[in-house]
């Protein structure tokens, strides 16, 4: 089987259809994880897009919070603009859809959760600190993230050793890992190309897909959206 594991889409229609070229007639399943909605101009088009092509779909703290499901109160004020945008743009199909899509599940023997696999409901981010405790939270040999907007797989070996891989990862006997997918529609790792992971029995690669930004950028002007958010997406951080 071969999975094209996708996050953090944001409603960035332009960045979500670069990815799916890319992918088409490639893989077996399109894994979804999460924050379908926020930053972007096109939430109603992309809660459509993904609804048509991912098999497993899961709710991020924006899909949650753009529902009345998650307090804003965490959110910065670029955020908190752009989820009030989105609950008042979404349709009510997308709103029931939104409500209805679980915070993690599993496919395959493969653990999705949008934040970390420990307290998923707390939206909290992988970071070197939290790392072992993620490992001890699920016991799964795969777990896929995203949220942190930062694409990397973490692998863990049987004596507990800790690796990160920036692109690329044979998948090893008896080794762990945690994959973060890294975001489709708002990268933060310095590269504003979408990212997202293609996945097999044998290994793990984090692709990107170049796209028009600036017909993003234009929408999101349009629609009165925060320019911090805007400019941005041009930066990839
Ligand atoms: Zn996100």
């Amino acid at each position: 089987m071969r999975y094209a594991v996708i996050s953090d889409v944001h409603s960035n229609l332009e960045a979500l259809h670069a990815v799916y070229n890319n992918i088409e007639n490639t893989v077996d399943y399109v894994l979804f994880l999460g924050d379908c909605v926020g930053y972007g101009p096109n939430p109603n088009e992309c809660v459509a897009a993904l609804r048509e092509k991912a098999q497993v779909m899961i709710a991020g703290n924006h899909d949650r919070a753009a529902v009345g499901m998650t307090s804003i109160g965490n959110f910065n004020s670029y955020a908190r603009t752009a989820v009030i945008w989105t609950h008042n743009v979404l349709n009510d199909e997308n709103r029931v859809f939104l409500q209805g899509i679980p915070l993690i599940e599993k496919f395959s023997g493969i653990l999705l959760v949008h934040g970390t696999p420990l307290e998923p409901e707390r939206w909290h981010y992988l970071a070197s600190g939290n790392t072992e405790q993620n490992f001890h939270s699920f016991g799964d040999k795969i777990c896929l993230t995203g949220h942190s907007h930062l694409p990397v797989i973490v692998e863990r070996s049987p004596e507990n050793k800790i690796t990160r891989y920036a692109e690329f990862a044979e998948i090893k006997k008896d080794h762990r890992y945690i994959v973060n997918a890294g975001s489709v529609g708002q990268p933060r790792d310095g590269n504003p190309d979408a990212s997202y992971v293609l996945l097999d029995e044998n290994c793990i690669e984090i692709k990107r897909a170049s796209y028009d930004i600036v017909s993003t950028q234009t929408k999101m002007r349009n629609a009165g959206l925060p320019e911090y958010l805007i400019t941005r997406l041009a930066r990839g951080l």
